[in-house]
């Protein structure tokens, strides 16, 4: 197979695999709301098709950076990821869990912002706005132009920040599970988390749930520190949709 060939092949596979890898989570989560909350999604139907559209646009447009770096790690040694768990102090491992949350939480946070600007917000952000109230199919439910600026972000961090595979792997599993959760309308996590002194820092869906009904407020991704900094936080919401339909 030339490079290119196999390239390309990579970016399908990562594709494939983002596309398949939405639907089980997202799927699980939307299951877990219907035992949890029956009804909380009734009306929604026509909303989450599209959801479900956009999101799986975005899974073909996240699978190609991820997919040419990741054949070009396997095929010429790019990235700093690595394989063996000693060739950084253990340590560092649960570290660079860290180092990438922040990363990915700071460039979340300026880009989304930046896409609340009203020009690019009717161009681009209204479509993942367009969820009223969101469910758990829209974790990925991005305008392709935002889905690029998401795409990037971790095929970006792996030449920077050393990170072992596994990592990373945590990684893109708290992406994916925080994504999807945020979104769908209710609270997993125990009331002492969230109202509890981790929850002043944490981002969960009680806090995202705020920014899709306020707008201009708690842009964040994973940590309120941007929005606490930057005096966008406005603290963390109730699910009023959720007493209303359930
Ligand atoms: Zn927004
Ligand atoms: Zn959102």
């Amino acid at each position: 197979m030339t490079p290119l060939a196999a390239a390309l092949f990579s970016a399908i596979a990562m594709t494939l695999i983002v596309g398949i890898r939405y639907l089980i989570t997202s799927g699980g989560f939307a299951l877990a709301t219907r035992i949890r909350h029956p009804g909380l999604y009734a009306g929604l139907q026509p909303q989450m098709w599209r959801e479900v559209g956009w999101s799986l646009l975005s899974a073909a447009i996240y699978g190609i950076p991820a997919g040419i770096v990741a054949w070009g790690w396997r095929a010429h040694g790019w990235t700093r990821i690595y394989t063996d768990i000693h060739a950084f102090p253990l340590w560092y491992a649960p570290l660079s869990v860290l180092l990438y949350l922040l990363a990915h939480d700071t460039w979340f946070y300026w880009t989304h912002r930046w896409m609340h600007v009203p020009a690019l917000f009717r161009r681009i952000h209204a479509v993942h706005h367009a969820s009223r109230p969101p469910t758990a199919w829209a974790a990925m439910s991005f305008h392709p132009w935002e889905a690029i600026t998401g795409a990037v972000v971790i095929p970006a961090l792996v030449f920077l920040i050393p990170i072992h595979v596994g990592a990373l792997g945590a990684v893109l599993t708290i992406m994916t599970v925080m994504g999807v959760s945020n979104h769908m309308g209710w609270e997993m996590f125990p009331r002492a988390l969230v109202h509890g002194p981790a929850g002043r820092w944490l981002i969960t869906a009680s806090h995202h749930q705020r920014h899709h009904d306020l707008y201009a407020c708690n842009y964040g991704l994973y940590f309120r520190f941007w929005d606490r900094l930057c005096g966008t936080d406005r603290g963390i919401g109730t699910f009023a949709g959720q007493a209303k339909r359930a």
